[in-house]
């Protein structure tokens, strides 16, 4: 009888920080992606994170040449980093690198896993005029349509906050 009052006690306890840990942070959800965005002086770094599922429609090894076409015009569309992303205009932003990692984008893809696969997006950009840095456009809905909803964290100059963004709000600011 003590004993299983103390379980339930237990249970209790180990409930408690569930509503904090059920964040969407680190969740694969087909549908949504993760974007960071850093301030740091005049250079804008942007985290994107997200199911190849959002990007290509699967996230398996390409099988037929559609689907390796695919996997290369997506990761082109990427790498045009200055076309995704429109900081504010008036911040004179250019891009400075673009990093793109994948399973699906090794030489020989691995096959198995649990069948789900992300690609992570390292964008960075130096602006001139980083003062008038104050927004970010993202471009990605129109090019990835399967992609719906985008979680974004901004760490700027006036501390951090949080957006979120779908096809009809595209534009974060700070
Ligand atoms: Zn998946």
């Amino acid at each position: 009888m003590k004993k299983s009052r103390f379980s339930c006690l237990l249970a209790a306890a180990c409930l408690l920080p569930l509503p904090v840990l059920a964040g969407p942070s680190g969740a694969h959800v087909h549908g949504t992606a993760r974007l960071q965005v850093a301030v740091d002086g005049d250079t804008l770094n942007l985290q994107l994170e997200t199911p190849l599922a959002n990007l290509v429609g699967f996230e398996h090894a390409p099988r037929t040449d559609q689907q390796k076409r695919a996997i290369r015009a997506m990761a082109e569309r990427l790498r045009q980093a200055g076309e995704i992303f429109t900081p504010s205009p008036a911040a004179r932003c250019t891009t400075v690198s673009v990093e793109l990692e994948s399973p699906l984008l090794q030489p020989s893809p691995p096959s198995g896993g649990d069948g789900h696969a992300d690609l992570d997006g390292s964008f960075v950009f130096r602006c001139e005029n980083a003062a008038a840095l104050r927004d970010l456009e993202v471009g990605l809905f129109a090019s990835f349509p399967k992609l719906r909803r985008i979680d974004v964290q901004v760490a700027g100059p006036r501390g951090q906050s949080a957006a979120r963004l779908s096809p009809q709000q595209r534009r974060v600011s700070w």
